[in-house]
C-alpha cells in the first residue's frame, strides 16, 4: 500500500469486469474505495470482501443508473460511505454495450445507451464537484469503438465518443485546482460484455491478428493504467485519451 493512502475513490460498475479490477487496484495502493454497482448484490459484495481480504477498504454502493433517481441514491450512499470525508478519485466506468446497425437501432436502444454512457457519468461528474478534493483525478472509461468504424457498434461509439470529448473541456475548468480528467479507451478485454464474442476462437483470432501485442486485453491490463492515472505520477496528463489496447488496428501487420 502506498501512492493511494490516504485518498477515497469512486468507481462505478466496479463490482464486475474491468470496474472490479480498477476498484482492487486503488484500493491496493491504499484508496479507500466506494464500489458502485447497478444491482447484484452478491457481486459486490464479493468485491469488497477481495479487497478487505487484501488488507484494503471499501464499501458498496447501490444505484441502478438509467432510473429515476440513481444519481441520488449514488451520492447519498457515497457520501454516508465517506463520512465526512472528501473525494480524490472519480472513475466513470459504469456502461452497456449496444449492437444493432443503423437499421435496427431503436430509438429506445439508442436514448438507454446514451443515458449509461454518457447522460450519467456527465450528471455525476457534475453531482461530485463539491465533493471533488483538490489534485483530484476523474478518469472516464472509453473505448477503442471511438475511432473504429464497427456497423453493428454505432450506438456504442456514439456514447464513447460523446463520453471521450467531455476529459479536454472538464480538464481546462478543473485544471487550477490540479484535478485532472482523462479517458481510458480500451481495446477488446475479457468481460461480462464481451463474452459474446470472446467465447467464440475464430472472432478472438481475428482481433488478435488486428492487435500489435497479438492478444486480447485483460481488466487488469485496463486497471493498470486508470492506477496510474489516478496516482501522483500522472500529475502532468490531463484532457487526454491513453489508448489501452495492445495496439489494436495500428495498420497493416504485414
Ligand atoms: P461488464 O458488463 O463486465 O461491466 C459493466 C459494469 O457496468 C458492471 O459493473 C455493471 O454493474 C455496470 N453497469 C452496467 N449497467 C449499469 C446500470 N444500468 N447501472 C449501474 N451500473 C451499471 O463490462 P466491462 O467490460 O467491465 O465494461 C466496463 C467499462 O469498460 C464500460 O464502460 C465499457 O463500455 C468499457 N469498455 C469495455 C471494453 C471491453 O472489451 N470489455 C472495451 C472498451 C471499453
Amino acid at each position: 500500500m502506498s501512492m493511494l493512502n490516504g485518498r477515497t475513490a469512486l468507481v462505478t460498475g466496479g463490482s464486475r469486469g474491468i470496474g472490479r479490477a480498477v476498484a482492487l487496484r486503488l484500493a491496493a495502493e491504499g484508496a479507500l474505495v466506494a464500489v458502485h454497482y447497478g444491482g447484484d448484490d452478491e457481486a459486490a459484495k464479493r468485491t469488497v470482501a477481495l479487497i478487505e481480504d487484501g488488507g484494503g477498504q471499501a464499501f458498496a454502493v447501490r444505484a441502478r443508473f438509467g432510473t429515476d433517481g440513481a444519481v441520488d441514491r449514488l451520492f447519498e450512499g457515497l457520501t454516508t460511505g465517506l463520512a465526512g470525508r472528501g473525494l480524490d478519485i472519480l472513475v466513470n466506468n459504469a456502461g452497456i454495450a449496444s449492437t444493432s446497425p443503423v437499421a435496427h437501432l431503436t430509438q429506445e436502444e439508442f436514448e438507454r445507451v446514451m443515458s449509461i454512457n454518457v447522460t450519467t457519468p456527465f450528471f455525476v461528474v457534475q453531482r461530485a464537484l463539491p465533493l471533488l478534493n483538490d489534485g483530484g483525478r476523474i478518469i472516464n472509461m472509453g473505448s477503442t469503438a471511438s475511432r473504429f468504424a464497427v456497423t453493428t457498434q454505432i450506438g456504442y461509439t456514439i456514447s464513447k465518443a460523446a463520453l471521450e470529448s467531455m476529459a479536454p473541456t472538464l480538464a481546462n475548468e478543473l485544471g487550477r485546482r490540479g484535478i485532472t480528467v482523462n479517458t481510458v479507451a480500451p481495446g477488446a478485454v475479457r468481460t461480462d460484455m464481451t463474452a459474446g464474442y470472446t467465447s467464440i476462437p475464430e472472432v478472438v483470432a481475428g482481433l488478435e491478428s488486428m492487435t500489435a501485442l497479438g492478444r486480447l486485453g485483460e481488466p487488469e491490463d485496463v486497471a493498470d493504467v486508470v492506477g496510474f492515472l489516478a496516482g501522483p505520477r500522472a500529475r502532468w496528463v490531463t484532457g487526454q485519451t491513453i489508448d489501452v489496447s495492445g495496439g489494436t488496428y495500428l495498420g497493416p501487420l504485414v
